[in-house]
């Protein structure tokens, strides 16, 4: 009865102040209905267009009666909007109407953005995880950028003899000291993978960058006392401008393999300073 009630008196109300862009169309694709949301969406005056052909005023919108989900740009005065649109279809008569449910593609939802944070990030350090890592490589960096790839030494050994709980706080630390001393000029500081981190710098300035890799090191005496820990560090920073994060990225993995190869605790760094 009370569902009844709502459905008679209520549901085009509802429609109406929904904060989500509906449109409604006849089987001529004439604007019948348009909801408040829509009118703010698309930047115009319920009147003026009802009853046009949606096609003439949105340019572009006529793809979203083609298929039932479409990404469709539609060009709204002299702006382009990327919208998202879901169409039903209504039996009107004999005829078939469209409702077009429309959602700005460029706005993420709170949820959305919500989910991207947890996949970039890592749960355990906090730092961005392998994948937020690789997102920032990918992006058009321009100037001249330094990655370091830092890895505990013998980490194993730590798990081994004081349990995983305990690799785990190592873990944490040297992330806590990494995102310290790297928070004014890193891009992004990351744990890429079980007991390696990368940071991704603007650099211009090797000095500055290497001092704080040794600072990194030598800040560490507690635990190297306490679990002999210690940090292999491969460093790559560029001269020049512009040169592919993906190449820095290969010669600071060779730089580690060298600290590693010369006993760990070692930094081993190479000036870049044309592509190879
Ligand atoms: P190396 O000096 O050559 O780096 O030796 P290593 O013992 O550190 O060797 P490696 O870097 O290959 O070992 C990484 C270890 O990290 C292997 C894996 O069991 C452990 N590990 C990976 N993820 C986690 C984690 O989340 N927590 C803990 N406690 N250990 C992890
Ligand atoms: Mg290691």
């Amino acid at each position: 009865m009370k569902l009844d009630a709502i459905q008679s008196e209520h549901l085009a109300q509802i429609v109406h102040i929904s904060p989500w862009p509906v449109i409604v169309c006849d089987q001529n694709k004439r604007v019948q209905y348009l909801n408040q949301a829509a009118c703010d969406l698309l930047q115009v005056q319920k009147d003026a267009v009802l009853l046009c052909k949606a096609g003439e005023i949105f340019a572009g919108i006529d793809a979203a009666f083609e298929s039932e989900t479409a990404l469709i740009e539609v060009r709204v005065g002299p702006v382009g909007l990327s919208l998202e649109c879901r169409s039903s279809f209504l039996a009107v008569g004999s005829d078939r109407w469209t409702v077009l449910f429309l959602r700005n593609a460029g706005e993420k939802s709170q949820r959305e953005m919500v989910l991207e944070q947890l996949a970039t990030t890592d749960e355990l350090s906090g730092l961005a995880n392998r994948r937020g890592f690789q997102r920032h490589l990918e992006a058009n960096l321009a100037g001249e950028l330094a990655i370091a790839i830092i890895d505990i030494d013998h980490f194993k050994a730590i798990n081994d003899q004081r349990g995983h709980m305990v690799g785990d706080d190592v873990i944490v630390e040297v992330g806590r000291r990494i995102s310290e001393l790297f928070v004014d000029f890193c891009i992004v500081a990351a744990r890429t993978g079980g007991d390696e981190f990368g940071v991704l710098c603007h650099s211009c300035d090797s000095e500055k960058m290497v001092q704080r890799l040794k600072l990194l090191q030598t800040g560490l005496a507690e635990l190297q006392q306490e679990f002999h820990a210690t940090l292999s560090i491969g460093a790559a920073i560029s001269q020049v401008a512009g040169l592919p994060t993906r190449e820095l990225l290969t010669r600071a993995d060779q730089c580690l393999y060298q600290a590693k190869a010369a006993g760990r605790n070692e930094l081993k760094w190479e000036a870049v300073l044309e592509s190879a």
